[in-house]
């Protein structure tokens, strides 16, 4: 596969569809598909929004390009966002069709939010003169693309998808023409076509939205709709949208958010009072399958609920406290136990369900015995608390074995263990087949029969050691690299290899771990040590980026290289995090700086295109940039040309 000659370095925040075209008006390329067909090699006019297949893509990139998958995910395109609103299989399957593509358009449609995004590419007037200024050409910014923000968030004018003088349309619909310069098609000046906006109440509710939807899109790694919907379920019972019993006060919650927000502020985000009200949509919003298609929605109830996304993370009212279950801790139900009945369950694990009917269950595992039961709340059945055994932990299931082998027989062990004799008889079945009296001749070779079970039992899954040694160095290194952190901490950056060492490999797990801390919230945190820790690496990361970062370091190109839990520390929590906020302006490159950190890279390319002794002058012909030098720059710039012909 031929590899491109060249691919344009993107500019902050630019859409994909602009990346893409800007590849074409560079390239000798006579049509729009040939260039397509250079890239995704195919044959199509459309130019997309949300690509697929780039690995084919990343494949031809020239050598030495350092744009990757997640790169690309995460700065050129909105995936981040519709991903936050994604259980992770539907996750997995986008993923799966950005990598590889998919025969089956339709699949990806369906995962696809209809509506949020403008069917026409949209610029801010402003934006295209700076854009300009700055990089000689404009490009179409991500931040101008979603449908109910009609205004430049930066700039407060309005965004114009066509000349306002002529009415030409600055795009066409497929992106396969777009403008570069600031002329609509008959050559009226973009700059002028300006029309500024009052910032009323419902501007705000956008701006606040699209704010959430940034944090959203760039946190989406450790953001899921099940973690998304598990507070928003925490915010509607703490306001009272939830009935004891589980149901949801649909006609309430609607009644609330037509008092708390205005029309205007509705129908400016989409969401007509009208349809809201009725029965139909309130119904349909929480079914699984609408929520990507009603993000608004769902952001307008995060507004309504917390504010803002930062204190619906931060809030922490786990649905169990006033639920059936109690506070906790809970008892173990395993009768032999010796913590039988005693309050010993520290820790449970909430599954909320309230697509349709509303359940909602807790597991409880007893550390001790390892007796787990799952308790389910069911609105129908009142206060009833509905338990239901999952497993019986290692054990009961000796102590039944012990019995059986002593000669107790099925229904005398069932009343001892408090079981039912038809699960005594059906686990005895399983473990020793149909049954055979023991004898003292076949005793032995059943113990041993039975030994061995129940030592398997134990450990049922086949463990595999090159995992455990993966993820145990995963956790080690996170460890390393933040010694204060806490099991929460590690959770956020590695829940794969937390969960899996904590279930398969539990005496490594306890033994390295930090101690359990209480359900942090937020004043539980060292923030300062974690403030130092990250000042520490962002400069680790900045004396990087400077050595092998090729273009222009802004804030935003430290932060992007940040872990999303920690973007979204130093967004959301700022006033937290001063020392590694102070670090990261300390390392935002001025653009002098730039021009002679990037003279190198320069030179090479200049070499490369054949150039011999190359001066300042020759550079300023084909740099734009450097002609922006100040005195002091040009003097360094030309020195360093001496020293190197
Ligand atoms: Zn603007
Ligand atoms: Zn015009
Ligand atoms: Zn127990």
């Amino acid at each position: 596969m031929s590899k491109l000659l060249m691919f344009p370095e993107p500019y902050p925040d630019e859409d994909f569809r602009s990346i893409i075209y800007r590849y074409h008006i560079r390239s000798a390329n006579t049509t729009f598909h040939k260039s397509i067909s250079d890239i995704f090699g195919k044959y199509s006019y459309r130019n997309l929004m949300f690509p697929t297949n780039l690995s084919l893509m990343l494949d031809k990139l020239p050598f030495g390009h350092n744009l990757d998958l997640e790169y690309i995910i995460n700065n050129y395109t909105w995936y981040g966002l519709i991903f936050s609103f994604m259980d992770k299989e539907k996750r997995l399957n986008l993923l799966n069709t950005i990598i590889n593509g998919s025969n089956n358009n339709i699949l990806k449609l369906r995962f696809m939010p209809q509506n949020l995004f403008s069917k026409s590419i949209r610029y801010c007037p402003q934006c295209i003169k700076e854009d300009i200024k700055n990089f000689g050409e404009c490009y179409i910014h991500r931040d101008h693309q979603i449908e109910f923000l009609d205004f430049c968030p930066k700039h407060l004018i309005k965004l114009i998808d066509k000349c306002l003088i002529c009415n030409i349309p600055l795009c066409k619909p497929n992106a396969d023409e777009l403008i570069s310069l600031p002329f609509c098609k008959n050559e009226h000046q973009l700059y002028e076509q300006i029309n500024s906006i009052d910032l009323d109440n419902s501007g705000k509710i956008k701006l606040d939205l699209l704010s959430m939807f940034k944090i959203m899109r760039d946190g989406h790694s450790s953001l899921n709709f099940d973690y998304i919907y598990s507070k928003i379920l925490m915010g509607l019972w703490n306001k009272g949208f939830i009935h004891y019993k589980g149901m949801l006060f649909k006609q309430k919650l609607v009644h609330s958010l037509l008092e708390e927000f205005s029309i205007e502020e509705l129908v400016g985000i989409g969401l007509l009072p009208d349809y809201i009200s009725r029965k139909s949509y309130i119904n349909a919003i929480f079914q699984p399958d609408k929520v990507q298609n009603n993000i608004p929605f769902y952001g307008l109830l995060i507004l309504f609920l917390f504010k803002s996304i930062d204190k619906m993370i931060e809030f922490n009212e786990p649905m169990s406290n006033p639920l059936p279950f109690g506070h906790g801790p809970w008892r173990c139900l395993n009768y032999i136990c010796e913590h039988y009945n005693q309050k010993i369950i520290r820790d449970s694990k909430v599954v909320s369900k309230i697509f349709g009917k509303t359940h909602i269950s807790s597991e409880f595992a007893c550390p001790y015995c390892g007796f787990e039961y799952i308790n389910t709340w069911k609105p129908k059945e009142g206060m009833k608390e509905n338990v239901r055994i999952k497993s019986w932990g290692n054990q009961l299931k000796e102590k039944i074995i012990e019995l059986y082998l002593d000669g107790i027989p099925p229904h005398k062990i069932a009343k001892k263990v408090r079981l039912a004799d038809s699960s005594i008889r059906n686990f005895l079945q399983e473990v020793v087949g149909t049954s055979r009296m023991l004898d003292e001749n076949n005793k032995q070779a059943f113990v041993e029969q039975l030994k061995a079970y129940s030592e398997t039992s134990a450990t049922t899954i086949q463990i595999d050691d090159n995992k455990v040694e993966k993820y145990r160095h995963v956790i080690l290194d996170i460890m390393k690299e933040s010694p204060s952190i806490q099991r929460k901490g590690i959770i956020e950056k590695a829940p794969s290899a937390y969960f899996w060492l904590k279930e398969n490999d539990k005496e490594w797990f306890d033994a390295n771990l930090p101690e359990k801390g209480k359900h942090g919230s937020p004043s539980e945190i060292d923030y300062p040590k974690l403030d130092l820790e990250l000042k520490q690496k962002i400069k680790k990361l900045a004396d990087k980026l400077y050595l092998e970062y090729p273009y222009k370091i802004y804030k935003t190109t430290i932060t992007k290289h940040l872990e999303p839990l920690e973007r979204i520390r130093i967004s959301i929590f700022s006033d937290r995090f001063p020392e590694s906020i102070a670090e990261i302006e300390r390392n935002v490159e001025k653009d002098q700086d730039y021009l002679v950190r990037g003279l190198s890279r320069v030179v090479e390319n200049l070499e490369k295109r054949g150039y011999k002794k190359i001066t300042f002058d020759k550079i300023i012909t084909i740099y734009k940039p450097y002609s922006n030098c100040d005195e002091e720059t040009r003097k360094k710039i030309e020195e360093l040309l001496n020293e190197i012909y």
